[in-house]
């Protein structure tokens, strides 16, 4: 979507802290971290919330659960927690699916 900042990351017209990208998944710092690790991971698809998942999407929400393990492997996370807002009530601000991966060290993003 062309007003969704998001995909505007994922297409690099704004600037954002990466820490992972491959063809189908961004992952990069949250502006405004509530954690000592927090990074946001987003398909490069635009989908709007969980509430707008279909069928094919199905192969693609177990990727960004793969690329969180993946991302807390490699900064050594002792432990994390993975958190999607659904909706404005649900503390949805942004609407492009994104899982909040919040943690603490040892390896703490500078
Ligand atoms: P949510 O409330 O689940 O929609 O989360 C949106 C998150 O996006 C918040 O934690 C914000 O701090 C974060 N955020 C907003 N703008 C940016 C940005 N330009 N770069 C990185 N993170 C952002
Ligand atoms: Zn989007």
């Amino acid at each position: 979507m062309d007003s969704c900042l998001f995909c505007k990351i994922a297409k690099k017209e704004v600037p954002a802290d990466i820490v992972y990208e491959d063809d189908k998944v961004l992952a990069f710092k949250d502006i405004n971290p509530k954690a000592p690790f927090h990074v946001l991971i987003v398909p490069k698809k635009h989908i709007p919330s969980v509430n707008h998942l279909e069928e094919v999407d199905k192969k693609l929400v177990g990727e960004l659960f793969l690329v969180a393990q993946k991302i807390a492997k490699q900064k050594e996370l002792k432990g994390y927690k993975l958190i999607i807002n659904v909706g404005r009530a649900g503390g949805q601000i942004i609407d492009h699916l994104h899982l909040h991966l919040l943690g603490k060290g040892p390896t703490e993003l500078p």
